[in-house]
């Protein structure tokens, strides 16, 4: 019997890429997305696996999302907390709006996904999370005050809830990726990627999503079962913390 994943955010991007390498590990992975509904029906259709509309920054709509992903599949073994957003502004500048739908997705959604499937896990001596942080939340970035404080904000939750898990077979890890090249970042003009971002680099390029997804894969196996409260940085040495 696999086991089930699901992921957020996992129509595009690195959540795309976990999802892909997931069902490649044996699992039974779903999808969750929040509006883009052409995008994850194409994503669904070529990769086969289903998407699931909610927002995570509801918690009545994760529990619903939730209940509808278990009936279709099964308890979810394995929850990836990967949706994201950014509302970039310097701090001057940055409304109160801004401030709450980032923490709003970014932090609270982790909350909001994570609490209705605890009970499970410990009640079946088995789970895994891991939390899609960033760079940003290690070491802070202008312009992203809100970002940082919401990815930072993780780090802490993933620390202190892997305390809570770890009697009950549940590890709590976290991933911080550096720049990875999802659409985001190869729209930015070629110029800028290769004189101020790749120089600050010091593998000298971007990173790839599947670079992620195996990290993720290897947290959620047998494997990594004494893994728990640890933060990967994968991010080409571009920060130490
Ligand atoms: P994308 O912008 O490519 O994709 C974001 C995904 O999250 C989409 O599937 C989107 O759905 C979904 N999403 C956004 N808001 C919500 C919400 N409220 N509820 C449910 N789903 C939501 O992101 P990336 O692949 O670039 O990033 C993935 C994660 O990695 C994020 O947490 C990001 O902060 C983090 N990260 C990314 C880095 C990078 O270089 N790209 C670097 C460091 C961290 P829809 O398509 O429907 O909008």
């Amino acid at each position: 019997m696999s086991r089930v994943a699901l992921v957020t955010g996992g129509s595009r991007g690195i959540g795309a890429a976990i999802c892909v390498a997931l069902k490649a590990a044996g699992y039974k992975v779903a999808a969750n997305y929040a509006g883009n509904d052409e995008r994850a029906k194409a994503f669904e259709q070529e990769s086969g696996i289903p998407v699931y509309k909610w927002d995570v920054s509801s918690y009545q709509a994760c529990v619903d999302g939730i209940a509808r992903v278990e009936a279709d599949l099964g308890p979810v073994d394995i929850l990836v907390n990967n949706a994201g957003i950014t509302r970039d502004a310097m701090f001057h500048k940055m409304t109160p709006e801004q401030w709450g739908e980032v923490i709003g997705t970014n932090l609270t959604g982790v909350f909001n996904m994570t609490h209705p499937l605890w009970s499970g896990m410990r009640d079946r001596g088995f789970g895994r999370i891991v939390n899609i942080s960033s760079i940003n939340g290690q070491k802070g970035q202008m312009g992203q005050v809100n970002y940082s404080a919401a990815k930072a904000g993780d780090l802490g939750l993933t620390k202190a809830l892997a305390q809570e898990g770890a009697a009950k077979g549940i590890t709590v890890n976290a991933i911080c990726p550096g720049y990875i090249g999802t659409e985001m970042v190869r729209a930015v003009p070629e110029k800028v990627l290769n004189e101020r971002i790749i120089p600050q680099i010091p593998v000298g390029r971007l990173g790839e999503p599947e670079e992620v997804a195996r990290c993720v894969v290897f947290l959620a196996s047998d494997d990594a079962g004494f893994i728990t409260g640890s933060t990967i940085s994968a991010n080409g040495g571009q920060y130490f913390a």
